[in-house]
C-alpha cells in the first residue's frame, strides 16, 4: 500500500510567500530574493512530507500566484494583449509577463488589464480563468514545471511527482474570447503538447504525474465525456513508462464513473470525504489494471481525522483490491486548509486536540498506512480523541439542539404577506420614491485600522477605542445628513470583517491566530471555526445601531450579516449536517433582528453575499440546498413585526439560474450588484416579475472611478423600464469598505442628485 499527497500550501507557514510577492511588486525586492525564498518554501514542504513518510510527494504544486495560470503559461496560452510586456519592456520577462496576466500592467507606457479570476469550484480559492480563441495554439513556453521537478529530484528522488491539471479540465475551466467555436474542440491540439511535456519529465526521471482533472465530478455533456476518452486514449497511445494518475475530487463521480474507471490510466484518486458513498460503485466497476487512491482525510476542513471510519473504508478498498493496489491519500489539495496547528499556542488544548491543520493531515495520511499495515499504534489516542469531541459539553449544549429541533413553518414566515408589509412600511417610513441609502460599510482609513490594531495590542483603553469609532461613527452620519441620504448607516468602523465580528461575540466560534489560507495570489483569508454549539449571549450590534440611531432623526438602518455568509466564510464542524449549523446561527441572527426592533431601530439589512457560493457542483443537489440555504435566511429575518422593512444584500452576480429563490427568500428590499452588467441582471428580475422592492447597485464600488450623474441616471431608467419604479431603490453595488473618501462622497453626491433627477423625471405609467 501507498500513502501520496495532492498538493501542499504555498503561502508559507508564516505567509512568507505572500509577503515576499508584494516586496516583489513594490519593486522592494528583486527576482533573486523572489525566488530565493521561493525555493526555500518548496524545499521545507518537501522536507515535511518526506518527514511525515508520504510516498508520493507532489511538486509543481507550488505557484507564485495560482496553477491555472502556471498551466496557462506552461502551455502558451497568453493572450495577445500581453505581448508588449515580452517585446518592450527590459526586465525579468517571464515573471513580468506571468504577474501582469495575474494582475494587470499599469506601466511603461501601458495599460493591459488583468485576466479574469473565478472560483475554484466550491472552495473559496480563485484562479485565474485562461483564455482561448478560435485559432489557439499551444506550446511549451515556460520551464516552471521541469525545473521543479528537477529540484524535487534532488531531494525525493522517484517520490517526486510532478502535478498538472489535466488537459480537459483545463480547457473546461477556461473560456471562449471570441464567438464560433467550443473550447473543448481544442484538445486535439492540446493533446500533442501535453506528450512532450509527459515524455520530457519521464525522461527527468519522473515515474508518477499527476493530472488533475476536477471537472470529473461534474455534470458533463456527452462530448465532454467525449473529449476526456480520447484525450487520455491519445495520451496512453503517446506516453510510455510513466504512470499517469488522475485525480478528481470535490464531489462523486456519479455518472462519470464508468466513464473514470475505463481511462486508460494507471491510478485514479477519488473524494471519499465529500463523497464515501461513492467507493462501492467504483470497487464494482473498476478493472483489474487500475490503482485506486482514495481520499480519506479531509483536505479542505481542520478536524482530526476520525481513523476508525477512515479504516473502514480503506480496509473495503484493500479487500477487494488487495493492498498494493490501494493508495493511502488526503481528499484533495491540502491548499483549501491552513498549515500548522502547532503554530496555534493559545488554543484550548482540548479543542486543539480535535483539530488538523495541514501538516498534521500528512501524519494523519502516514498512521492510517501504518495502522491498515497491522500498527496497533495511533488509534487508541485517535479515538479518544474523537470520542472526547463527540461528548464535549463545550461542543454540544441541549438548549440550542432543542431549539433548532423545535423551529416551526411559522419561524421562517412573516407574519404578513409582502403587499401587507409593504404598505405598512410605506406609511411609515414615508420615504420619496427611488430612496437612497448605502450597503454598510464606509471607507476603512488608515487610522481606523491603526485604531483597531492598537486596542488588539492593548495600547488603548476600551474607552479610547469606542470614542474614537464614535467619533468616526458621527462624522458618517453628519456627512450623509448633509448630501441627504435617505436611509443611513453607521459605517461599521467598529467591524473588521464582516464574519469575524459576528463570530466573535458569539459562542461556539474559535478564532486561530496563524490559520491562513491563500484566496487568490498574494490575498489570504483566515476564516473562523465553528467548533461548538452556536449561540448568542448577549447583543452584538445593538450598541452601534442605537448610538447611531439616536445622533440622527433620519431613518437609521441596522446591518447584520446572514447565516448562510457566516457558514459559508467560516470552517464549518463536520460533525453533523451543514443546514442544523446554518440554522443554530439563524436563530442566534433572528435574536439579534428582534433585539434591534426592540431597540427601536426599523430598517434591518441581513447581507447574504455568499449564498450562491454554497450552491453544489451537481444540479442534482441544488434545491436540497436552496431550500434551506433560504429557510435559514427566512428563520433569521421573521422574527419581526409587519413595519420593521428587512432588507438583504448580494453580490459577485450570477442570480439568474437562482432568481425564483432569492424571491423567496422573501426580504422587503434586496440590494443586488449589477452596474457592471449594465443591469442585465435585472431583466432576470423583470422576467421572473419579481415582486418586493429591489436597489440594483447603480456604481461599481470596487473602482475608485466616480460615476457621473447622467449615468446613473441611465441605469435607473432603464431599471424603471424593467421594473415599477415603485419598488425601486437607489444604492452603490457594494459596501464602500475598500474605497477611499473622496471618490466616496463624490460619487455618493453624484448618486443623490441621480436619485432626485429620477424622481422628477421617472414620473411614469409604472407607478400607477
Ligand atoms: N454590509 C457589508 C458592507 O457594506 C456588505 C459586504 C458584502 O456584501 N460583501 O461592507
Ligand atoms: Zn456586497
Amino acid at each position: 500500500m501507498l500513502t501520496q499527497n495532492l498538493g501542499y500550501p504555498r503561502i508559507g507557514s508564516h505567509r512568507q510567500l505572500k509577503k515576499a510577492c508584494e516586496q516583489y511588486w513594490a519593486g522592494k525586492i528583486d527576482l533573486q530574493e523572489l525566488n530565493k525564498i521561493a525555493r526555500t518554501i518548496r524545499e521545507e514542504n518537501w522536507q515535511t512530507q518526506l518527514d511525515a513518510g508520504i510516498d508520493l510527494i507532489p511538486c509543481n504544486d507550488f505557484s507564485f500566484y495560482d496553477q491555472m495560470l502556471d498551466m496557462s503559461l506552461l502551455l502558451g496560452v497568453i493572450p495577445h494583449r500581453y505581448t508588449p510586456v515580452l517585446t518592450q519592456v527590459k526586465g525579468n520577462q517571464e515573471t513580468d509577463l506571468y504577474f501582469a496576466m495575474a494582475r494587470g500592467y499599469q506601466k511603461d507606457g501601458l495599460d493591459i488589464t488583468a485576466m479574469e479570476m473565478t472560483k475554484w469550484f466550491d472552495t473559496n480559492y480563485h484562479y485565474i480563468v485562461p483564455e482561448f480563441t478560435a485559432a489557439q495554439d499551444f506550446k511549451i513556453f515556460s520551464e516552471k514545471v521541469f525545473a521543479e521537478h528537477n529540484s524535487a529530484k534532488q531531494l525525493l528522488g522517484n517520490k517526486a511527482k510532478p502535478v498538472l491539471i489535466g488537459p480537459v479540465s483545463y480547457l473546461l475551466l477556461g473560456k471562449e474570447k471570441e464567438a464560433g467555436f467550443e473550447r473543448i474542440d481544442l484538445i486535439k491540439k492540446l493533446i500533442p503538447v501535453y506528450v512532450e511535456i509527459i515524455n520530457r519529465l519521464k525522461l527527468q526521471g519522473a515515474d508518477w504525474i499527476q493530472l488533475d482533472e476536477p471537472c470529473l465530478t461534474l455534470d458533463l455533456s456527452k462530448k465532454e465525456k467525449e473529449a476526456f476518452e480520447h484525450a487520455y486514449r491519445a495520451l496512453a497511445n503517446r506516453v510510455s513508462g510513466v504512470k499517469l494518475l488522475v485525480a478528481t475530487y470535490f464531489d462523486a463521480l456519479l455518472d462519470n464513473t464508468q466513464l473514470a474507471v475505463n481511462l486508460p490510466i494507471a491510478a485514479l484518486h477519488i473524494d471519499l470525504v465529500r463523497a464515501p458513498e461513492q467507493l462501492d460503485e467504483v470497487l464494482a466497476l473498476i478493472p483489474e489494471r487500475l490503482q485506486l487512491s482514495i481520499g480519506v482525510v479531509d483536505g479542505r476542513n481542520v478536524w482530526k481525522n476520525d481513523y476508525e471510519n477512515s479504516l473502514k473504508l480503506i480496509q473495503k478498498a484493500v479487500e477487494k483490491l488487495g493492498g498494493d493496489r490501494v493508495i493511502i491519500a488526503p481528499s484533495c489539495s491540502l491548499l483549501h486548509s491552513p498549515i500548522d496547528l502547532e503554530l496555534e499556542t493559545e488554543l484550548d488544548h482540548g479543542i486543539k486536540n480535535w483539530m488538523a491543520f495541514a501538516k498534521q493531515k500528512l501524519n494523519e495520511v502516514s498512521e492510517l498506512h501504518q495502522i491498515a499495515e497491522g500498527s496497533d499504534q495511533f488509534l487508541q489516542a485517535n479515538k479518544q480523541a474523537i470520542e472526547s469531541r463527540r461528548s464535549s459539553k463545550q461542543v454540544h449544549k441541549r438548549v440550542v439542539k432543542d431549539r433548532v429541533a423545535g423551529i416551526a413553518d411559522a419561524d421562517s414566515t412573516r407574519l404578513s404577506a409582502f403587499p401587507i408589509r409593504q404598505q405598512v412600511q410605506h406609511e411609515r417610513f414615508k420615504l420619496p420614491l427611488f430612496p437612497t441609502t448605502t450597503i454598510g460599510s464606509f471607507p476603512q482609513t488608515d487610522e481606523i485600522r491603526q485604531l483597531r490594531a492598537k486596542f488588539k495590542k492593548g495600547e488603548l483603553t476600551s474607552k479610547q477605542y469606542d470614542e474614537a469609532i464614535e467619533r468616526a461613527t458621527i462624522e458618517a452620519i453628519r456627512w450623509q445628513e448633509e448630501i441627504g441620504i435617505d436611509v443611513l448607516v453607521h459605517g461599521e468602523f467598529e467591524r473588521n470583517d464582516m464574519v469575524e465580528y459576528f463570530g466573535e461575540q458569539l459562542d461556539g466560534f474559535l478564532f486561530t491566530k496563524n490559520g491562513w489560507v491563500q484566496s487568490y495570489g498574494s490575498r489570504c483569508v483566515k476564516p473562523p471555526v465553528i467548533y461548538g454549539d452556536v449561540s448568542r449571549p448577549k447583543d452584538i450590534t445593538v450598541r452601534w445601531s442605537s448610538f447611531a440611531a439616536a445622533q440622527t432623526d433620519k431613518l437609521m438602518k441596522g446591518m447584520l450579516t446572514g447565516p448562510v455568509t457566516i457558514l459559508q466564510w467560516s470552517f464549518v464542524r463536520d460533525d453533523q449536517p451543514r443546514e442544523v449549523t446554518t440554522n443554530q446561527i439563524a436563530l442566534a441572527i433572528r435574536d439579534e433582528v428582534v433585539a434591534l426592533e426592540q431597540a427601536g431601530i426599523g430598517i434591518i439589512q441581513i447581507d447574504e453575499p455568499a449564498i450562491r457560493e454554497g450552491l453544489p457542483l451537481r444540479k442534482a443537489k441544488r434545491p436540497h440546498y436552496l431550500d434551506w440555504a433560504v429557510k435559514a435566511f427566512r428563520i433569521s429575518a421573521s422574527g419581526v413585526n409587519d413595519e420593521t422593512q428587512i432588507h438583504t444584500h448580494m453580490c459577485y452576480s450570477e442570480f439568474n439560474d437562482i432568481i425564483e429563490h432569492i424571491a423567496a427568500m422573501d426580504a422587503d428590499v434586496i440590494t443586488i450588484e449589477t452596474s457592471r452588467s449594465q443591469m442585465e441582471l435585472l431583466q432576470a428580475f423583470a422576467h421572473f416579475e419579481y415582486p418586493n422592492e429591489i436597489g440594483p447597485g447603480v456604481y461599481d464600488i470596487h473602482s475608485p472611478r466616480v460615476p457621473s450623474t447622467q449615468e446613473m441616471i441611465d441605469l435607473l431608467k432603464k431599471a424603471a423600464e424593467l421594473l415599477p419604479a415603485r419598488n425601486l431603490w437607489v444604492n452603490p453595488d457594494c459596501g464602500l469598505k475598500t474605497r477611499k473618501w473622496p471618490e466616496t462622497k463624490a460619487a455618493l453626491e453624484n448618486m443623490v442628485a441621480a436619485a432626485r433627477m429620477a424622481r422628477e423625471q421617472i414620473v411614469t405609467e409604472t407607478l400607477v
